[in-house]
């Protein structure tokens, strides 16, 4: 039995990784040559985590459990085949695994900004940083990618930093405690908060703000928001908001699977949060529905752990402090201890693949 699986990232690359050795010969479409820890990334951004602990090379991971790697974009599914930028790949069964892109919501100037949504931009961003000494640095956005950047950068660098946020607290995803402790260590590392700001233009040497207001800034960054790929947006598959709609079995329709980021993933009222973490337990969902699929065996429906109205993460800030969230309980540790723990848990993951 054949299976596609379109894009090796956190979802693609563990499926496969959990599912071998198995009788499915397994494809995997990726145009990148290894599988990146996105989590790790702020880390990179302010000189903490070296290349080598984010990223893993799929050739030899892809030779060791006896899958195929096409380094090639998918561009669309045509019955049971996948078409990419050079060749075809016939499947009896497809796993859409993509990810998501980045949001700018159509404010001007905010493409021009760095971002660190992938690895070659935050590649981009550290050699800028490296470069210029920029001494006053904008994040755009408090979730949790920014305010793992504005803590570590607020450490790491002699600079001001500056986080933006449109809504009335940081980590507005967030229950209101998650977000004041949060807030509260960001201050004590000097990160200047800016919440009910909104952006409506960056220039090059400065921000405007819809109140009419501006600042000047040698750096911008933005983290905020991410938004269907323009891939997923054009396959026959069903959508909720833009999204590929699954079912409780993350099934979008006959032989087509999709999970990770580029999901919506909504099973008995809990809808999956867009996370490394619901990304590596799909993966592992669907690798034992597909063991099962051979034995003729039927599986239990998804179960999400960390939902939008409960959210699970570990939110480092900087080396010395962290917060811990599970549902409505979050604990401050100002110790190295969750921070240490997170760090291992992502570099566990990319190991993994070595
Ligand atoms: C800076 C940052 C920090 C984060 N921190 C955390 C954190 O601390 N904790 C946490 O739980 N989550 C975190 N996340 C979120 C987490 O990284 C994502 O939820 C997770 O990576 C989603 O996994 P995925 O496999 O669905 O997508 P991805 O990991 O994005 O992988 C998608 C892959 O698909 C490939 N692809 C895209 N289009 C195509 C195509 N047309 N054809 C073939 N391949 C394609 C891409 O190249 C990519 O490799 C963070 C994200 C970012 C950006």
């Amino acid at each position: 039995m054949k299976v596609a699986v379109i894009g090796g990232g956190i979802a693609g690359a563990e499926l496969i990784r959990v599912a071998s050795p198995c009788p499915l010969q397994f494809t995997l479409i990726e145009p990148k040559k290894q599988v990146e820890m996105q989590a790790l990334y702020p880390e990179y951004l302010g000189g903490v985590a070296r290349l080598q602990d984010l990223a893993a090379p799929l050739k030899s991971f892809c030779e060791r459990v006896g899958a195929v790697h096409i380094r090639e974009k998918a561009l669309s599914l045509e019955g049971n085949t996948v078409v990419c930028e050079k060749s075809r790949v016939e499947f009896d069964y497809v796993v859409v695994a993509t990810g998501a892109a980045q949001n700018y919501f159509g404010i001007r100037g905010v493409e021009n900004t760095f971002s660190i949504n992938t690895l070659e931009e935050t590649k981009r961003a550290r050699r800028y940083v490296e470069d210029n000494y920029p001494e006053r640095i904008m994040i755009m956005g408090s979730g949790l990618t920014g305010v793992e950047a504005a803590s570590i950068l607020a450490e790491s660098l002699d600079a001001s930093i500056y986080i933006i946020e449109a809504k009335d607290r940081v980590l507005p995803q967030f229950s209101p405690q998650t977000s004041q402790l949060v807030e509260k260590a960001l201050s004590k590392k000097g990160v200047n908060i800016l919440t009910s700001t909104e952006v409506a233009e960056v220039k090059e040497d400065c921000i405007s703000f819809t109140d009419g207001s501006c600042l000047d800034c040698d750096m911008a960054i933005w983290t905020a928001g991410v938004k269907p790929s323009p891939f997923i947006q054009d396959l026959d598959l069903p959508k909720k908001n833009g999204w590929i709609l699954v079912d409780p079995h993350l099934n979008a329709k006959g032989n087509v699977f999709a999970m990770g980021d580029c999901a919506w993933v909504e099973v008995d009222g809990k809808l999956a949060t867009k996370t490394g973490l619901e990304a590596e337990r799909q993966a592992k969902y669907l690798a034992h529905h597909f063991r099962n699929l051979i034995k003729g065996a039927t599986v239990e429906k998804y179960s999400v752990r960390a939902s939008t109205d409960s959210q699970v993460a570990l939110i480092s800030l900087g080396a010395d402090c962290a917060v811990g969230v599970v549902g409505k309980t979050c604990i401050g540790v100002p110790t190295r201890l969750i921070y240490s723990l997170k760090s291992w848990i992502d570099k566990s993951f990319i190991k993994r693949f070595k």
